[in-house]
């Protein structure tokens, strides 16, 4: 099984892709799986960024996310820049401009295709994309393209059968759109929180375009353990195919315990490695399904772990009900990300909003949200019996 994880290039039937460079860091090829992760502080808190980039490299982090979205998180991640040389990766989020202030500071951006839609609507997706890579491509960064069922390209969606096929398209034309401006420095990522897509798609992605080195990731996937095993799903079957050459374990973790992230993926690796399949017995989400947000620098409110965490046990009863739960830090992706959850919740900086389904239920005090969750949880339940 070590070869199918690149690091035996004696085997010629092996997946191998095309190398990709972010600084001193290679993806795909015949390299190591390259595990990487995010800081969840604040991007303006310097310090305590830099001591979450120190942790994470410490626990073998190759590449280190840091979230930026304003001017000032653009000046903090210059001083960043200054302190370390741990090789750091933003993403662009809906503001595709950025990358002229970032690419000079990093090794590596990431960009949706599903965000390109929203500014700028009198601009075509092809012009936005040759500026990001022109931009990347001036300063030696390498780019993700990094696909996400949350926020799927909308003219996709409306021509393709399912979201699935839509995913997989959108990516396919990006990297077609890439090729054609002879950039090749760009790894793809197909993400969901449901790891049975992710098999799915990234499976149907790296048959349709093998050379691409693929960033594997389970959004979303929660609180330890239950987040671990559902990127274990994912993991442990595309890994033991060959397919994933850098991977993020995303998981619901206070600031100082994010390293557990990067461990879980070292665990999986050296399982997969020797043949250990821990998830195999999963077939299907059964079940109450807990969906929670890593965190990131966008988090509202300190409290988010802790509601999490205070969610996760107060729900425990309902265990057996095929129930799906979101909770999720900020207003940025809170609103959009929870539509797909009979339950969700997205945390602002004083109130907790609720939803049932698609509809708004009201906003709580992170004191009384949990009651309020259960009332709605309760009266689900009993509807269905
Ligand atoms: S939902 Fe918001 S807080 Fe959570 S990881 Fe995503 S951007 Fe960060």
């Amino acid at each position: 099984m070590a070869d199918l994880l690149h690091n035996n290039a004696s085997n010629t039937t092996l997946r191998r892709t095309r190398k990709v460079v972010a600084g001193p860091v290679t993806i795909g090829g015949e390299e190591p799986i390259v595990v990487q992760s995010m800081c969840a502080t604040k991007t303006t808190d310097i310090l305590a960024t830099l001591e979450q980039i120190r942790m994470l490299k410490e626990a073998g982090a190759a590449l280190i996310r840091v979230a930026v979205d304003s001017r000032r998180d653009v000046d903090a991640l210059r001083e960043i820049r200054k302190e370390t040389k741990a090789p750091l990766v933003v993403d662009l989020q809906e503001n595709y401009r950025l990358v002229s202030d970032v690419a000079p500071l990093v090794e590596k951006v990431r960009y949706n295709p599903g965000h390109l839609h929203h500014h700028e609507k009198e601009k075509s997706v092809k012009d936005k994309v040759k500026f990001i890579v022109d931009t990347a491509g001036s300063y030696n960064c390498a780019i993700r393209i990094g696909v996400n069922f949350g926020s799927l390209d909308p003219e996709k969606k409306g021509r393709c059968n399912n979201e699935m096929e839509a995913a997989v398209a959108c990516a396919i034309e990006h990297c077609d759109m890439l090729d054609s401006m002879g950039f090749y420095n760009y790894v793809v990522s197909l993400k969901s929180s449901d790891p049975f897509a992710v098999i799915k798609i990234n499976q149907a992605f790296a048959e349709k375009r093998p050379e691409v080195p693929i960033h594997l990731g389970v959004t979303e996937a929660g609180l330890p353990p239950g987040g671990i095993i559902k990127t274990r799903i994912a993991f442990e079957k595309l890994l033991g195919l060959g397919i994933g050459e850098t991977i993020r374990v995303s998981l619901t973790l206070p600031i100082d315990k994010k390293f557990e992230e990067v461990k879980a993926a070292y665990e999986i690796i050296e399982d997969v490695k020797k043949g250990t399949f821990l998830s195999s017995r999963y077939t299907g989400i059964n079940g109450l399904n807990i969906i929670s947000c890593p965190s990131c620098s966008r988090v509202e409110n300190a409290s988010f772990v802790e509601l999490a965490e205070k969610i996760r046990d107060a729900v425990s009863f309902a265990d057996d009900h095929n129930i799906s739960i979101a909770v999720m830090g900020c207003r940025v992706n809170g609103p959009g990300e929870t539509d797909v959850a009979d339950l969700g919740l997205w945390c602002g900086p004083k109130k907790v909003n609720l939803k049932r389904g698609s509809k708004l239920i009201g906003a709580f005090g992170y004191d009384e949200v949990v009651d309020a969750l259960l009332r709605e949880l309760k009266d689900i339940l009993a509807s269905r019996t």
